[in-house]
């Protein structure tokens, strides 16, 4: 079997995190790094590699994290004001963990475009 991604790793509890949201298709939880005052990644519980690998086949997950998304940042209350969801794919986009995250970032305007 491959080795695990670190975002499986936080699904499983072998590495710690501040979980915000759980559900049968994904959870989401605090950035280490947060580059706003919200910062959260919402992940699928399966590890699709990046938004390009997926396939017709994870419709319903994609669809979930969106949805996810939306509910962690009503929550965390940052909807009325705004906030932003970015997906990086590959070194162009300035991915660095190799599993499918959406970023939620809030809680201070965001200058755009991004650099
Ligand atoms: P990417 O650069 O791939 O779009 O985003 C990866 C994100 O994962 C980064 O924002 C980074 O700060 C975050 N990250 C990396 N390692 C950990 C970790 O161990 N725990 C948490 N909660 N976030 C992490």
């Amino acid at each position: 079997m491959a080795d695990k991604t670190l975002f499986e790793k936080i699904r499983d509890r072998e590495i710690p995190a501040e979980i915000l949201h759980e559900d049968e298709w994904c959870l989401a939880f605090r950035d280490i790094s947060p580059q706003a005052p919200v910062h959260v990644l919402v992940v699928p519980r399966k590890a699709i590699p990046r938004i390009g690998a997926a396939t017709e086949e994870d419709v319903e997950i994609l669809g979930r994290l969106m949805l996810a998304a939306g509910e962690v940042a009503r929550r965390l209350g940052v909807a009325e004001d705004g906030f932003r969801l970015a997906i990086n794919h590959g070194r162009n986009g300035g991915e660095t963990v190799p599993h499918l995250h959406v970023h939620l970032l809030g809680g201070r305007a965001l200058g755009w475009p991004p650099g």
